[in-house]
């Protein structure tokens, strides 16, 4: 009996969910024997030109991680949906965004002025921009274009499931393989697989006692204790606003959650829920001292949607 066919991609990503994939360790052999791997472009040598000329439909499954902020990215985000049955949203950047989303907050213009000519290594050679097509002596170069705004994986072609993390950790990837190769049924599509159903705090170990707080902290600015609820101790912890299934990995290093599995279950915006969360511990009523008292968070649109701005009521801040 052949072997299901197994694709992996990576759009504007950092490579980290691939090593994620790595990270499974020995396991990965399990993959290599149950998979016909014919797509990996960060370990294997396959070309768009082999995955241009598969049948429709003919990739069992696709992880493809990474946002989509060019024109490589959604040609082949639209590619990998034609020939795949299952195509999976692997990671934060693919699922909500994540850290190539926070492109969102500017614009292409200003990040290529930035980046070509502003910046000192470049200004010195007379910050030249990069052209998608140029004409050399070894012959035609094309490069992807950049777009202006970043988008999820979903906000440009149909995606059966998510798996969240940056990046999903290895025991969650594993579960899920073994889940598909057990051939039960798969779960309702548009389904989160790998993470759970509930909120970072529920998991994290540290009871939150939503102490009200008139000082917020950055990390490094107090020691703290390690048993109690960070949020409790001033550290802003995106726990409340982040759905489960990491087992608190951040916080049980001292280190509080970032948002990186995105938002719980029936919450849309993450920012939002975390901006709330906030509201109901702040320790003052005069509107001038609660202005105070937020002005303390530094970047709060990095801290509240760090993972998650295309995915957001906003998407981004400059219209397109
Ligand atoms: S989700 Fe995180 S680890 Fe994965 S590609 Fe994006 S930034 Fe990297
Ligand atoms: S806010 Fe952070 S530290 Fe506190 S209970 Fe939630 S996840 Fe744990
Ligand atoms: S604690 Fe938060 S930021 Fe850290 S891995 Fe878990 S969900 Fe991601």
């Amino acid at each position: 009996m052949p072997k299901p066919k197994l694709a992996l991609y990576w759009a504007a990503s950092c490579g980290g969910c691939e090593i994620a994939v790595l990270d499974i360790h020995e396991k990965i052999l399990d993959v290599a024997n149950a998979f016909d791997i014919v797509f990996w472009p960060v370990a294997l040598d396959f070309k768009y030109s082999d995955v241009r000329a598969m049948d429709d439909k003919s990739i069992d499954i696709c992880l493809f991680n990474g946002a989509i902020r060019n024109s490589e990215n959604e040609e082949l985000a639209h590619l990998l949906r034609k020939k795949s049955k299952i195509l999976v949203a692997f990671g934060a950047c693919a699922h909500t965004g994540s850290i190539p989303g926070l492109a969102n907050l500017t614009s292409k213009e200003a990040i290529l002025k930035f980046v070509y000519k502003d910046s000192a290594s470049n200004a010195a050679n007379g910050g030249g921009y990069p052209q998608t097509h140029s004409k050399m002596p070894e012959g035609d170069i094309e490069i992807p274009e950049l777009w202006n705004t970043v988008k999820t994986l979903d906000q440009v072609i149909d995606v059966d499931y998510y798996i969240p993390g940056c990046p999903p950790q290895p025991t969650q990837i594993w579960n899920v393989i073994e889940y598909i190769l057990s051939g039960k049924p798969l779960p309702k599509k548009g389904s989160i697989l790998g993470a759970g159903d509930k909120t970072c705090c529920e998991e994290c170990g540290r009871e939150r006692k939503e102490k009200k707080l008139k000082k917020f902290y950055r990390p490094f600015e107090i020691e703290t204790d390690p048993k109690e609820c960070l949020l409790d101790q001033g550290i802003i912890c995106l726990g409340p606003a982040t759905r489960s299934g990491c087992g608190g990995l951040c916080i049980k290093a001292n280190v509080p959650c970032r948002g990186c599995y995105g938002p719980p279950p029936n919450v849309s915006d993450q920012g939002t829920k975390m901006v709330s969360a906030l509201s109901s511990v702040i320790d003052a009523q005069d509107p001038e001292e609660i202005e105070r008292i937020l002005d303390q968070i530094v970047d709060p649109m990095g801290t509240f949607y760090r993972f998650t701005l295309p995915h957001s009521i906003l998407r981004r801040i400059e219209n397109s």
